[in-house]
C-alpha cells in the first residue's frame, strides 16, 4: 500500500522517492532548486528502477526465462539494481564492469552473490575488450542469457518516462521550469524530459556530462569528438548511443571532474545531503543557472546516488589529494 509505505515485496518499494527543496546551498540565489533524491530507492539509486523495468519486460515476452542468466554493462548502480531484481526473482548475473569502479560498489556486488568480471578502463573504445565491446561480445558466446543492454534499450528511456517523469510532475504539481540531470545512457534525462515536454513544453531540459564525454559535442554540431578519460561515475560516454535520446534536450552542458566532486562535498557539507559525483556535476550547473534566472523560477534536479558509494574515493580527502583536487580543510 503506497500510501502506509507497506508492501509485499522490496520490489514494489523502487520509485515514488522524495523531492525536497534545496534551502542553504542556495542562499541568497533568485530561482528555486528541488532535487529528486534517487538514492533513496532500496538498492541505492536511480537505476532500481529500469533493472525492474527491463527484466519484466523481458519475462513478459520470453526473452528472460525461469532462472535464466542476466548478464549486463554497468558503472555499478545498474549491476546493483539488476542484483536486487534478479534476487527477488531467482535469477543469475553477470556484469561487466570497469577496473575503476568505486571500491564500495564491487564489494557489494560482491556481497550479493554476482559474477563480475572486469575491463581494463584505459584501453580504447575500439578495443575488443573495451567496456562497450566486451558485455554485448559475452551476451552472444552463453546460451539463453538475457542482455538487458541498458545502452542501446529504449526501455531504459520508457522506464523514466512511465515512473519518474509522472512523479516529478506530480510532486511538484506541474510547476517546473527547468529539468536538470545528468547523462549517462541518457535513460533519465531523456525520458523525463520526453514526458515532462509533452505536459508542457515550455520547460527546459538541460542534460549534463563530464568533460571529455562526447553527447555536448555532438548535440551542438553533429560530430562525434575524440573522448577523453575522466574519474566521475556513471555520467557520459565514448560513442553516441542507442538511448541518447536528444530530441527532448535543450541543451548538454560539460562539467569537470573537479568541480563535480567539490560541489558533491560543498552539498554535503552545506545541506547534509551525501550524493555521488554525478549529483555534483548536476548541481553545479543547477547553482550556475539559479543565480542567473528570474526570482521564482523553479528547477528540478535529480540526485542519481549516494556519496556511500564514493567514501573511499570523492569523500576520502587523500584520494582527492592523489587525483590532484584541492580540498580545503572542512570541504
Ligand atoms: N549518475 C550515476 C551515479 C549513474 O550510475 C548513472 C547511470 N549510468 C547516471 C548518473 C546517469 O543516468 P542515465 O544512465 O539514466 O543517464
Amino acid at each position: 500500500m503506497r500510501g502506509l509505505h507497506r508492501y509485499d515485496s522490496i520490489l514494489d518499494a523502487i520509485g515514488w522517492t522524495p523531492i525536497v527543496r534545496l534551502n542553504r546551498i542556495t542562499a541568497g540565489l533568485p530561482a528555486e532548486v528541488w532535487a529528486k533524491l534517487e538514492f533513496l530507492n532500496p538498492m541505492g539509486s536511480v537505476k532500481d528502477r529500469i533493472a525492474r523495468h527491463m527484466i519484466e519486460k523481458a519475462e513478459a515476452d520470453g526473452r528472460l526465462q525461469p532462472d535464466g542468466l542476466i548478464l549486463e554493462a554497468s558503472s555499478g548502480n545498474t549491476a546493483l539494481g539488476l542484483a536486487l531484481v534478479a534476487i527477488q526473482k531467482g535469477y543469475k548475473l553477470k556484469v561487466v564492469v570497469r577496473d575503476s569502479t568505486s571500491p564500495e560498489k564491487i564489494a557489494l556486488l560482491r556481497a550479493l552473490g554476482v559474477d563480475i568480471e572486469f575491463v581494463d578502463a584505459s584501453l580504447p573504445p575500439e578495443h575488443p575488450d573495451s567496456y562497450n565491446n566486451k558485455a554485448p561480445r559475452l551476451a552472444r558466446g552463453l546460451s539463453g542469457c538475457f542482455f538487458p543492454d541498458q545502452h542501446n534499450n529504449r526501455e531504459n528511456n520508457e522506464t523514466h518516462y512511465l515512473t519518474t517523469g509522472p512523479e516529478i510532475w506530480e510532486q511538484m504539481e506541474g510547476r517546473i521550469d527547468y529539468f536538470v540531470a545528468g547523462m549517462g545512457t541518457g535513460g533519465t534525462v531523456a525520458g523525463v524530459g520526453r514526458y515532462l515536454k509533452e505536459r508542457n513544453p515550455h520547460i527546459k531540459v538541460i542534460a549534463v556530462e563530464p568533460e571529455g564525454s562526447v553527447f555536448a559535442e555532438y548535440f551542438r554540431t553533429g560530430r562525434r569528438p575524440q573522448p577523453k578519460r575522466y574519474l566521475m561515475e556513471g555520467l557520459g560516454d565514448e560513442f553516441i548511443i542507442g538511448t541518447a535520446d536528444f530530441e527532448p534536450l535543450d541543451d548538454v552542458v560539460q562539467v569537470s571532474d573537479g568541480e563535480a566532486f567539490l560541489t558533491a562535498r560543498r552539498l554535503a557539507r552545506e545541506e547534509g545531503i551525501v550524493a555521488g559525483g554525478s549529483s555534483g556535476a548536476v548541481l553545479a550547473v543547477v547553482l550556475k543557472l539559479a543565480r542567473e534566472l528570474p526570482p521564482g523560477t523553479r528547477i528540478v534536479t535529480l540526485f542519481p546516488d549516494s556519496g556511500f558509494r564514493y567514501a573511499s574515493t570523492i569523500y576520502n580527502d587523500q584520494w582527492m589529494h592523489e587525483h590532484g583536487f584541492t580540498v580545503e580543510p572542512g570541504s
